[in-house]
């Protein structure tokens, strides 16, 4: 293999790398938002290419102080940064006095400890991950380093021994380069490390570094990234007048990179270390690395990163998509047992997206937060790739299965607009330009429940930690009044859920329903999710069919989506153990539907799931409504973070991201097409200027006035109690569209019954 690279044509090795990454990681090229923290700028080491080591003479202090560190880290949060790199020489301490006296005084025995406590201080007062370069390491520095950050790193540079710029530097002798490397492995840390091209190496030393580091990968699975890095000469450094990396040389040792190391390790070209970088794109890159709107490259201070924009450009205009990362890639992020200590979980999950990558720096946005969603829509849209060819296939009027709606939700940049639009046209297709809403009053008769979902903020049962309010049964006198206070005011139905109390069985259901008819012969009851017709008759012991056409007999008309969460059980272990199953939501509306109740579908997604889950369960119920036709509606439901118990306990994401949100609903409309007429948009969990956008991304509905919605408040969501007519036209018609009030079956308002 390695013969053959060395004697193969420059222009051959790249189109075989391109193919390589293509086939592995698609058009994305993912960068790490991150903020460099130059602990120490002191080293024992020599190397003669190096301006970022200084004598304690040209240093103010030894080290940063923990104010100083706080100060970087604290702007690099503010500016939407997700990591914290912390660079430093190696063990000053063993060259200088002044570093080992300055330790001392601050009560740290050596770098390392010190490096572990601002890792700490970082993590524990920003939320940024650390990413420790801390040099060549023995393994009890690596384990005290891996409790508090998120990965770490060291360039192995090169295993050519003879390298005159190593000349005095004892951590770069090949032999404790390789031991840091293994002992990483060995410790289950995600780690980063590269090659330096043009140091005196030949490209032959290249490939044997680059082998060591495949085999080590192939040993422990631990190299996340391997950075291919072009030497430039700097002035006032010994090497000042050495040659630079070539181009073409650089060009060829990432496209080697490529097609040596195992495909799943990703690898970087650091875009500010060449004039035209779009060529690395060229090479088979698929990561940009640590790209900072704070600090700059303290390793190389005098080329400045190119601005997002720029970066984000010239990513696109290659036909690739451009996505921020965190300090760890996300294979590793989605193994957290494997390859985070625990401390390290909880503050990699609250900063991730559902791919495993960061959140979008910019997008302060959460369900049920009153903060302006980031404009996705309108934008120019562009789709290459997967995205583009599956868009294709919608278009050609193919059925979008699991792996295609999956591919959908990883659009990015112009890709989302792409997606967008596509839904945009199906939406018009099926439903016009009417935008509907209903007119509605939540009763959520009780808030005890015996169940154990974890997410859920609403409930007081065994799982209840704060939470708000207090325990609550409504009497049906009180039922009775809120529905007849509901039809004064215009509703046309009412929306029926609460908790599963543990005094109830089937005939509360029945009594609701009564009491809710005498107070109003005319209202529209929808109510009663899978979970509590399914207890309801169980609790009977009387099959579900007959017991739904009990409910339907005593004035029941539809039954909400809700209970649905994720339909994936993969997920359902660990988010709601104790409720119906996947397939016993779906027998539930597959019985309604058949004893002539129409029903919805709901999804609450970004909590602890991933994309393909969203894909199964819009498949799933697509197969169902296939089979039945009783579906009037979807409606997703973002997951309102702030006061649900499973984020509390740190084990779930802070909700979808507004891009996710957006292209749920996009997405879900591509894949009812034909199916499933209406999508709407939950103006309590995304908020109007949300709704709005996600009008243009194949929503046609804004769902109820919702007077009284307990469950979204209760989970922490500020989006208000009610909204006016007056309110949801001031949404869509700054868009050109039109808005009409509709029934719960869709039928125009003064069809309602
Ligand atoms: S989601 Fe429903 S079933 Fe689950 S705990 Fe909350 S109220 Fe109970």
């Amino acid at each position: 293999m390695t013969a053959d690279l060395l004697e193969t044509p420059l222009d051959e090795l790249l189109a075989r790398a391109c193919e390589v990454r293509d086939a592995m990681w698609g058009r994305r090229v993912t960068y790490s938002p991150k903020v460099f923290i130059p602990l120490t700028q002191l080293c024992r080491d020599r190397c003669h290419y190096c301006t970022f080591a200084k004598a304690p003479a040209r240093l103010e202090a030894p080290f940063l102080s923990p104010e100083q560190v706080l100060e970087i880290a604290r702007a690099g949060a503010r500016a939407g940064c997700h990591e914290a790199l912390f660079t430093l020489g190696e063990r000053p301490e063993d060259r200088y006095p002044a570093a080992g006296r300055w330790l001392n005084e601050q009560g740290y025995a050596s770098t390392v400890e010190y490096l572990a406590a601002m890792c700490a201080l970082v993590r524990d007062e920003t939320g940024l991950l650390p990413h420790a370069n801390a040099g060549a390491l023995y393994p009890a520095e690596l384990a005290r380093l891996r409790v508090v950050s998120a990965s770490q790193g060291m360039m192995l540079e090169s295993l050519n021994p003879d390298l005159a710029c190593h000349a005095g530097s004892p951590d770069k002798t090949p032999a404790r380069r390789l031991a840091t490397l293994e002992a990483a492995g060995g410790q289950s840390i995600p780690f980063t490390t590269g090659i330096l091209c043009g140091i005196g190496e030949s490209r032959a030393d290249r490939l044997v570094a680059l082998e060591a580091i495949a085999a080590a990968h192939d040993r422990h699975g631990h190299v996340q990234e391997v950075i291919v890095q072009n030497f430039l000469p700097k002035p006032g450094t010994a090497m000042h007048g050495a040659p630079p990396c070539p181009p073409e040389e650089h060009l060829w040792s990432l496209a080697v990179a490529r097609l040596l190391l195992p495909p799943d390790v990703h690898v970087q070209g650091p875009p500010n270390l060449s004039e035209d970088f779009a060529r690395l794109l060229d090479a088979g890159i698929d990561d940009w690395g640590g790209v900072s709107p704070v600090t700059p490259d303290h390793v190389n201070p005098e080329r400045p990163w190119p601005a997002l924009d720029l970066l984000r450009e010239v990513t696109e205009a290659r036909g690739f998509s451009l996505a921020p990362r965190l300090a760890l890639y996300p294979e590793f992020a989605a193994a957290p047992q494997r390859w985070l200590d625990p401390a390290m979980a909880t503050p990699v999950l609250v900063r991730s997206d559902a791919e495993g990558l960061g959140r979008e720096p910019g997008d302060g946005w959460f369900s049920g937060a009153d903060v302006a969603p980031p404009s996705l829509l309108p934008s120019p849209a562009r789709a290459g790739g997967r995205v583009g060819e599956v868009l294709a296939g919608v278009l050609l009027g193919q059925e979008a299965g699991v792996d295609e709606l999956t591919s959908l939700f990883g659009a990015r940049g112009p890709e989302v607009a792409a997606v967008a639009q596509v839904a945009d046209e199906l939406r018009r297709e099926t439903v016009g330009d009417v935008v509907t809403w209903v007119a509605n009053r939540n009763i959520n008769y009780t808030n005890i429940c015996t169940f154990k979902c974890r997410f859920c903020a609403f409930s007081k049962g065994p799982l209840s930690l704060n939470l708000r309010g207090d325990p609550y049964l409504l009497e049906f006198d009180e039922i009775a009044r809120r529905v007849a206070e509901a039809e004064a005011q215009g509703a046309t139905e009412v929306c029926l859920q609460g908790g599963i109390h543990p005094s109830f069985d089937g005939d509360y259901y029945l009594d609701v329903i009564r009491a809710v008819r005498a107070a109003s012969p005319g209202i529209h009851i929808h109510g009663f999710t899978a979970l509590e017709v399914t207890e309801g008759a169980r609790r009977l012991g009387e099959p579900l069919d007959r017991y739904l056409r009990r409910l339907m007999d005593a004035g029941l008309r539809t039954l909400p989506g809700t209970a649905a969460e994720i339909l994936d059980d993969e997920v359902r272990r660990d988010l709601c153990p104790d409720k119906i199953n996947t397939e016993e939501w779906l027998e539930a509306h597959r019985t309604a539907h058949g004893v002539g109740l129409r029903s919805n579908i709901t999804i609450m997604f970004g909590s602890i799931e991933s994309p393909v889950h969203w894909a199964r369960h819009l498949v799933r119920t697509r197969e169902l409504q296939k089979e039945t036709g009783g579906f009037t509606e979807f409606v997703p439901l973002p997951f309102v973070h702030m006061a649900a118990p499973i984020y509390l306990q740190g084990k779930a994401r802070r909700g979808p991201t507004f891009r996710e949100a957006l292209l749920m609903h996009a997405v879900a409309r591509i894949a009812y097409h034909r199916w499933v007429p209406n999508i709407q948009a939950s103006w309590v969990k995304m908020g109007a200027a949300g709704a709005r956008q996600v009008l243009l991304a194949g929503a046609n509905d804004l769902g109820g006035t919702l007077i009284d919605e307990n469950i979204s408040r209760a989970a922490g969501a500020s989006h208000g109690q009610r909204m006016t007519e007056d309110a949801f036209r001031s949404i869509v018609e700054p868009i050109g569209r039109r808005l009409e009030q509709r029934t719960t079956l869709y039928g125009r308002v003064a069809a309602a019954a």
